[in-house]
């Protein structure tokens, strides 16, 4: 591991002028992925701004009935408070899908939206990663793709978002609050959070140098029953190859609303907005089911190992889209 030297902020104000300020810092928090990335020197920071200590860690409610979560947050909490269980099932149930208990226990909200890809070749400095390395190439193009993505990718990346926490949120429509240097405050939706590869796959998401993520908030919860699928290798301790973050709201045979977010498939949590458009008013039967999934996968591309991800993504949503209108 590389040298680097460590300061704990104090105040928020202090943490982003901190990393704003010198060249080559980064916030650490639980330090799940971090830690990982610069025991390999994938992530070589000169400097670490620990921001564990400030207190972001409430959950609130806000007064029109949504929720506000500090980043600071640990995954377990969150997944365990009784209010995300009552209201937003389809978040605790994401958040318990997700790593294992003790990494829950460390990892914090704003942590996991940033947590980096976990394409093998991104961890292995012997081989050419744009990501990693820009303008290196692709090892993955033609190489080990299994839990590559299928959708969104470019000729430079085509790795997958691990985090299913950020699948539930984008089903969920979150809004990002992001503190900047000058000390304002910005609020986007989680899906400008993350970013498509393009050519500059290096950049994994809009914020800009020493801007941190204080919160993330919830609008009421949508109407309709909620559920977070995931597809995985084994039962636990594995991310997705496919999972379905979805909301949906029926009555006497039709569909009122749908929310449909997809992970394991692209870059970025996936919305199906086309999709969700299809099911307007739709009659809630198998044939409207598979044809919304097979829709959904409209414009991805396989690269070889992980063909099977479309095939499972459709029926992986088909499946959970009838489940849900069958409860209602
Ligand atoms: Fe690197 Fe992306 Fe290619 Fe993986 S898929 S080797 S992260 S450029």
């Amino acid at each position: 591991m590389k040298p680097f030297t460590y300061e704990r902020a104090k105040s928020i104000g202090d943490a982003v002028a901190a990393v704003a300020a010198k060249p080559g810092a980064k916030f650490i928090s639980g330090g799940t992925n971090l830690l990982d990335l610069m025991k390999l020197e994938v992530e070589t920071p000169s400097h670490l701004v620990d921001i564990s200590r400030l207190p972001l860690n409430r959950i609130e409610d806000m007064p029109d009935g949504g929720v506000r979560i500090g980043a600071q947050v640990s995954n377990s909490v969150l997944a365990g408070d009784p209010r995300i269980r009552r209201k937003y099932p389809v978040l605790s149930q994401a958040l318990l899908a997700g790593a294992s208990g003790q990494l829950r226990n460390k990892a914090s909200t704003g942590g996991n939206l940033l947590q980096r890809t976990r394409c093998y070749y991104f961890y292995d400095r012997t081989m050419p990663c744009n990501k990693r390395e820009p303008g290196s190439g692709c090892s993955a193009l033609e190489g080990f793709n299994r839990i590559h993505a299928v959708l969104g990718t470019s000729d430079a990346c085509i790795a997958a978002h691990p985090s299913d926490m950020a699948v539930a949120m984008t089903a969920l429509d979150a809004r990002i609050e992001i503190v900047g240097p000058s000390g304002t405050t910005r609020v986007i939706p989680i899906s400008e959070l993350h970013r498509l590869p393009g050519k500059t796959p290096q950049i994994d998401n809009s914020l800009a140098n020493g801007e941190m993520i204080v919160a993330v908030v919830l609008p009421p919860p949508p109407a309709g029953k909620q559920v977070y699928r995931k597809v995985r290798d084994r039962a636990s301790y594995a991310f997705a190859l496919v999972s379905v973050a979805a909301i949906v709201d029926s009555a006497a045979g039709r569909i009122r609303d749908a929310r449909i977010a997809m992970g394991g498939i692209a870059p970025k949590p996936w919305r199906l907005n086309e999709t969700e458009q299809m099911l307007q008013a739709a009659l809630a039967s198998d044939r409207t089911f598979s044809q919304a999934a097979d829709a959904a996968m409209t414009n991805a591309r396989g690269f070889g190992q992980n063909d099977f991800k479309m095939p499972l993504a459709i029926r992986t949503l088909r499946v959970t889209l009838g489940m849900l209108s069958n409860q209602t």
